[in-house]
């Protein structure tokens, strides 16, 4: 089998690896460019191949990183089918239409500032072209095997997200190669970690975060003391948080420091449509997460739901203590925005920054020392606390990469790193290659990943 890198080489998006073989050509994952311009506009060029000539997509999961080009894929042509485990394809409506509003947005947003080359400026997709995509969604369970011409696929868990999966495919000939898709720490609270892999000819793997370790600290005690100086005095707690997977991580830790009694039972709650959705997902895939269905049922019915823009409003009406869980966790945006004018003032509150800020966010602004930001048109100063919490990433570090490669008898003959800027893919090629039998190379976009020599 030939496979081709067409994204998620050298940078950690645009997923995208084209499998060929002589019966059937299929892509493993579909993702968007994300971040900077430079590569968001990567977007927009001419797909290499014709979509039609596609017999599938397999996906590794819902992110948009994964999975958020399927839109323009299907617009271009696509008819195949789109291979999802079951909770991935109950998460993808939620993140493709999220992405479809905000393509929108990104276009209206242009024409107001006159930079788009289309007049008016044109979205990549919209939410109808996301919707269309959930017409070729078929469900492979882990552990089950599916044919494709020549080539059988089967997926197993890989932590990270719900629904998320490695991609193990083998062929007619006896060739083999697993994809590790993006692989979850082994003390997630909120997801089991990963299964340990199938041997294969050939690893095509994440690395992340493969320079990296994560601090020792656990989740549950960096939330703590975040939060309970603030609920102590009364005050409110501000957590905006990715929608899907984080926020009801969050859950799952406030109900185990109250169970504990180490924080007093406040009200919580979930202001976030997209978040109360995504949390429904959990809750219909209870066992698939790692903790027993009772508790991922608990966590999930501790807040109260917030879903109308009155509800979101009443809520700045309220006095403390209480726990506010809400959408857009790099305050990109949202109601969170809302609440941060209301509740900034007092200094008896926290805003807890849950994970990665991007450059150019409010968020990221936050964490450099600023202590005023810029909303809805004005400057708004923030005496509120600002506590970074850097507990919570979904991705193994180091060592859990190193662990899950060689969890194998033997070594493949090739690993191909993919999913990780320069540096942190070649220090993981390097680490792999100090051991005997391992061969290894940082994948390059539109290259075939070729065999590699052992040296031994
Ligand atoms: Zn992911």
């Amino acid at each position: 089998m030939e496979i081709v890198p067409l994204g998620g080489a050298g940078t950690v998006t645009g997923s995208k690896f084209l499998v060929s073989g002589r019966r059937g050509r299929f892509l493993v994952d579909c993702g968007l460019f994300q971040g900077l311009k430079l590569l968001r506009e990567r977007n927009w060029a001419p797909f290499p191949i014709d979509p039609s000539e596609l017999d599938a997509v397999v996906l590794t999961h819902a992110h948009l990183d994964h999975s958020g080009y399927l839109p323009v894929l299907v617009r271009a042509g696509f008819r195949g089918p789109i291979v999802a485990t079951p909770p991935t394809a109950d998460l993808l409506p939620i993140l493709l239409s999220d992405a479809g509003r905000l393509q929108m947005e990104d276009a209206r947003w242009a024409d107001r500032k006159g930079f788009s080359k289309h007049s008016p400026a044109l979205p990549l997709f919209d939410e109808e072209d996301a919707e269309r995509v959930l017409d070729h969604v078929e469900v492979l369970s882990t552990g089950e095997d599916l044919g494709m011409g020549d080539f059988t696929i089967r997926l197993s868990g890989a932590g990270h997200l719900l629904g998320a999966a490695s991609v193990y495919v083998t062929d007619a000939g006896g060739d083999s190669t697993l994809f590790s898709g993006d692989l979850g720490r082994d003390d997630d609270p909120l997801h089991p970690p990963p299964e340990p892999r199938f041997e294969a000819r050939r690893l095509v793997m994440e690395a992340t975060y493969g320079d990296r370790s994560h601090s020792g600290e656990a989740a549950e005690d960096g939330l703590y003391g975040a939060i309970r100086p603030s609920l102590d005095r009364g005050g409110v707690v501000m957590i905006p948080s990715f929608a899907v997977g984080r926020a009801q991580t969050l859950l799952l830790l406030i109900l185990r420091l109250m169970r504990k009694g180490r924080i007093p039972r406040v009200p919580v709650f979930l202001n976030s449509p997209m978040a109360i959705r995504a949390t429904e997902v959990h809750l219909a895939h209870a066992s698939d997460l790692r903790p027993d269905p009772a508790e991922v049922e608990a966590a999930l019915s501790l807040p109260q739901q917030v879903l109308s823009v009155e509800e979101s409003k009443a809520l700045n009406r309220r006095r403390g203590p209480m726990i506010i869980v809400a959408g857009a966790g790099m305050l990109t945006g949202g109601r969170i925005l809302h609440h941060l004018k209301t509740f900034g003032k007092d200094r008896r509150n926290v805003l807890v920054l849950v994970g990665y800020q991007a450059e150019g966010t409010r968020g990221r602004e936050l964490l450099r020392g600023e202590r005023s930001l810029r909303i809805h048109g004005t400057r708004v100063p923030l005496d509120c606390r600002v506590e970074p919490l850097d507990l919570l990433s979904g991705h193994a570090d180091r060592e859990g990469l190193l662990a899950w490669a060689q969890a194998a008898p033997a070594p493949p003959a090739g690993t191909f790193l993919v999913h990780g800027e320069p540096g942190p893919a070649d220090h993981l090629r390097r680490r792999l290659e100090d051991r005997p039998g391992w061969a290894a190379a940082v994948a390059e976009e539109g290259r075939p990943l070729l065999d590699l020599d052992a040296e031994g």
